[in-house]
């Protein structure tokens, strides 16, 4: 479920405007998860009144932590701007119809194009590079490349290794001087994925066999040392003014199909938690449940994988096609990312701008929050902060923003603070 679709559920919406629908998905994480239970569907009472809707007033009450379902009183982030340990800005690689994935003839080689994820790579990436993988085997070439060494590239190695094929991978940069190192880290298949009118049939049907890969090849990644990847809870917090005053909408993003409604049978759904059952200052909350990439770990994993398994890693650019006819491999997978652009002159790529802000990690929070246009993301690597500004769609301007990244904190301080009040009057779990 939506952000927007939460609000308006729980009568908490009237006026949300677009740019609050896609806060997490703006910032890679709606599109992370988050489903409507059946009590969320209005199917059971709310927070509130006997039809199912909240209260638009926003008496919040203290959390009683009464069963397995509710929370109590939550550790708060510092929110502080001397806490930032980074401010990062990448831009995802976005096509209107979906990454190219295909074959094509280059000279006496074949090239298998593997990029364009938007902002799905780490999510899709299984599922691509298994897609991808097809095409490879296809040719019966036993020794292949891979250009690039990101998330496309790694997973890409990765399968044609485990296919028994052996694998060099030529690149300019490695982790973490990817632009994959500057992702948020969770599981947003469907964040900026392809537009509305680029999601033909075709097109929807192998995003949902790459999502349905990805998704399960991660859930045999758990559990593993230095949780590359892990689930955790996050809560989507209305908020007044948000209904008052709607943030400003995010010009010039096209619209985006609702792809997720394919795997809704995937994963957790969204809860409603109810007032009284959890800390923050507002009547109810959402609570959705999401898979997280670790990046350093998960990145380190991938690489000691590939590398354990013979894989070499050479440092090498190519400014043309021309270049990789001299490769002594006769397949070549093209997991480039943005860099495809330049290298294959594909503009049918377009920038989407996206800035992270990194705070000092902080093991006791474990949740994540989606409030107005802020999501926030605890990994164990840094707690990322995300909001998009307008005009980020299209935008190739990869200058961090200080004063923003600084803005960002402060949204978080300021519902920490009505949280921290909130959880002042929160009474202990009864034994
Ligand atoms: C702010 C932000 C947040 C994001 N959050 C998420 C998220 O939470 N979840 C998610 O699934 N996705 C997320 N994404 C999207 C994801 O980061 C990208 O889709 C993904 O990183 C693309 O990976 P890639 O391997 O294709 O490209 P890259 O990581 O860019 O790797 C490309 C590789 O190719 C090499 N290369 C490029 N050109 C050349 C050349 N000419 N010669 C030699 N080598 C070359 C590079 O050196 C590099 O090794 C986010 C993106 C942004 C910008």
């Amino acid at each position: 479920m939506r952000r927007r679709e939460f609000l308006t559920q729980t009568g908490l919406g009237l006026a949300a405007s677009s740019a609050v629908a896609t806060a997490v998905g703006a910032a890679n994480g709606t599109s992370a998860a988050p489903r409507a239970t059946p009590a969320a569907n209005g199917a059971a009472p709310t927070a509130t009144s006997p039809g199912g809707a909240a209260p638009v007033a926003s008496a919040a009450s203290p959390c009683l932590a009464t069963s397995p379902d509710s929370i109590g009183p939550l550790p708060l982030v510092r929110a502080r701007p001397d806490r930032i340990i980074a401010i990062t800005v990448c831009t995802r690689p976005f096509r209107a119809h979906g990454p190219r994935i295909e074959a094509e003839r280059l000279g006496r080689k074949t090239i298998v194009h593997n990029y364009g994820h938007g902002g799905t790579g780490w999510s899709l990436s299984w599922g691509s590079s298994t897609l991808a993988l097809r095409h490879v085997l296809a040719t019966r070439e036993r020794e292949i490349a891979v250009i690039g060494c990101g998330a496309l590239g790694l997973t890409s190695a990765l399968l044609a290794q485990r296919a028994g094929l052996k694998v060099r991978i030529y690149a300019k940069d490695r982790p973490p001087d990817v632009r994959s190192t500057f992702a948020t880290g969770n599981w947003s298949p469907n964040s900026r994925f392809c537009t509305a009118e680029g999601a033909t049939p075709e097109v929807a049907d192998r995003w949902e066999e790459m999502a349905r890969i990805s998704f399960r090849t991660y859930q045999f990644m758990l559990g593993l040392p230095g949780d590359p990847i892990e689930w955790r809870d996050g809560y989507t917090v209305p908020d007044d003014e948000e209904r008052a005053t709607p943030p400003p909408a995010h010009g010039g993003e096209p619209e985006y199909p609702d792809l997720e409604k394919r795997i809704r049978d995937l994963g957790p759904r969204m809860q409603i938690l109810e007032a009284g059952t959890h800390p923050f200052p507002t009547p109810v909350v959402g609570r959705y449940s999401n898979l997280i990439f670790n990046i350093s770990a998960y990145t380190h994993l991938l690489i000691a994988d590939f590398l354990a398994a013979g894989g070499a890693i050479e440092t090498r650019e190519f400014e043309k096609p021309g270049d990789i006819s001299k490769l002594r491999e006769k397949t070549i997978v093209n997991a480039t990312g943005y860099g495809a652009r330049a290298l294959f002159g594909d503009e049918s790529i377009t920038p989407v701008r996206g800035q992270i802000v990194r705070l000092i990690p902080q093991p006791e929070v474990t949740y994540g929050l989606t409030y107005r246009d802020l999501y926030m993301l605890s990994r164990r690597d840094a707690l990322i902060l995300q909001t998009q500004a307008a005009g980020d769609f299209g935008s190739a301007d990869i200058t961090p923003d200080p004063a923003a990244a600084e803005r960002t904190v402060q949204v978080l301080a300021d519902l920490n603070t009505r949280i921290a009040a909130n959880q002042a009057g929160t009474r202990p779990a009864p034994p």
